[in-house]
């Protein structure tokens, strides 16, 4: 059988892509590998009606909807390559030689975060340490904070954060990128400012106790952020050759077309940030109209 649509990628971004094709009467298959980056939060913010959601219950609703549409499968599997074959259809091919054709293509595998590396750092990931304020800030609101970042956006989050608490100290761990003017402004907020490596997040159950500095002092902080690089979940976007934003996402005409005819990115995975579950949600339901326009315009001219 050949698909209408292959979306690799689960998540908001490819399951609402899904919906959106299934009303339209497309069949569509979505392979996913069932590893979504937010499994390791309790609960999931910011997304009208299901804010305080936990992950898995977001997907379960998410995948009875879809489902329900008989044209949709999910083929729970993980995806090891892509290509484009004589024919001009998509070939995905999955682990166990599971092999889908499709006319169209969306990717929709998200994000892969790289920290640095700080000891007892992915203990309390997703607990007492988070990376977007938006997500996670309000729980913590008026508590003792930290945030952490070897990148210039420490800045930026170090301002924003100032809406929850006044009680923060930012860390560039070991790097200069804070101007001494940046610096400056955030001291007159109140703001502790140092540059001293993180030697580790010392807490118990989930829950930051204290920051360790190389030096061996110990800073007492009940939470804290801490801002990761995002490089893509997955290289099928490379392995196809598009073009790329010059932050690492695929670049679309912003509904979702990629620089390859047939080949469409929605969600993390195409514009990498703000990430956040309502803009994946939204842009894989844009990119799954502009799939079903030009199955329309192929088939109907
Ligand atoms: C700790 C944490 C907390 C967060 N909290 C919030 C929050 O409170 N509110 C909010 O709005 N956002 C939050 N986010 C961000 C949010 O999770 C993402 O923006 C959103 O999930 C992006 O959706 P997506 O569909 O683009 O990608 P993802 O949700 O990352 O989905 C990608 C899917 O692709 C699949 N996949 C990847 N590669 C392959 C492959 N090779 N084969 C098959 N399947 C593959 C994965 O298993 C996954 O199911 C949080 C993120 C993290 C990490």
């Amino acid at each position: 059988m050949i698909y209408d649509c292959a979306i690799i990628g689960g998540g908001p971004a490819g399951l609402n892509a899904a919906l959106m094709l299934g009303r339209a009467r497309r069949n569509v298959a979505i392979i996913d590998n069932n590893k979504p980056r937010n499994a390791v939060t309790h609960e999931s913010h910011g997304f009208i009606t299901r804010d305080g959601v936990t992950p898995a219950e977001f997907r379960r609703i998410a995948y009875e909807e879809v489902l329900r549409y008989p044209s949709v499968e999910h083929l729970q599997t993980e995806a090891v390559d892509v290509r484009k074959n004589e024919s001009g259809f998509f070939e995905v091919l999955g682990t166990s030689g599971l092999l889908v054709q499709a006319r169209k293509l969306i990717l929709a595998t998200g994000l892969k975060e790289i920290f640095p590396e700080i000891d007892g750092f992915y203990s309390l990931y997703g607990k007492g340490l988070f990376n977007c304020p938006y997500c996670d800030a309000w729980e913590m609101q008026d508590q003792p904070l930290v945030l952490v970042s070897e990148s210039p956006a420490i800045f930026h989050t170090a301002k924003i954060l100032l809406n929850w608490t006044k009680d923060l100290v930012v860390c560039t761990h070991g790097r200069s990128s804070l101007s001494d003017e940046q610096k400056t402004l955030l001291q007159s907020r109140g703001i502790v400012v140092t540059e001293q490596p993180v030697a580790a997040f010392v807490g118990h159950n989930g829950k930051l106790e204290h920051v360790r500095f190389a030096d061996g002092t110990e800073l007492p902080r009940t939470g804290g952020f801490v801002l990761p690089k995002f490089v893509q979940a997955a290289p099928f976007g490379e392995r196809l050759d598009c073009e790329r934003l010059d932050n690492g996402g695929i670049k679309t005409d912003g509904v979702g077309r990629t620089s390859i005819p047939g080949l469409y990115a929605a969600g993390d995975t195409s514009y990498f940030n703000p990430s956040q579950v309502v803009f994946a949600a939204a842009d894989g339901s844009k990119t799954a109209m502009a799939v079903n326009l030009d199955l329309t315009e192929e088939d109907y001219g």
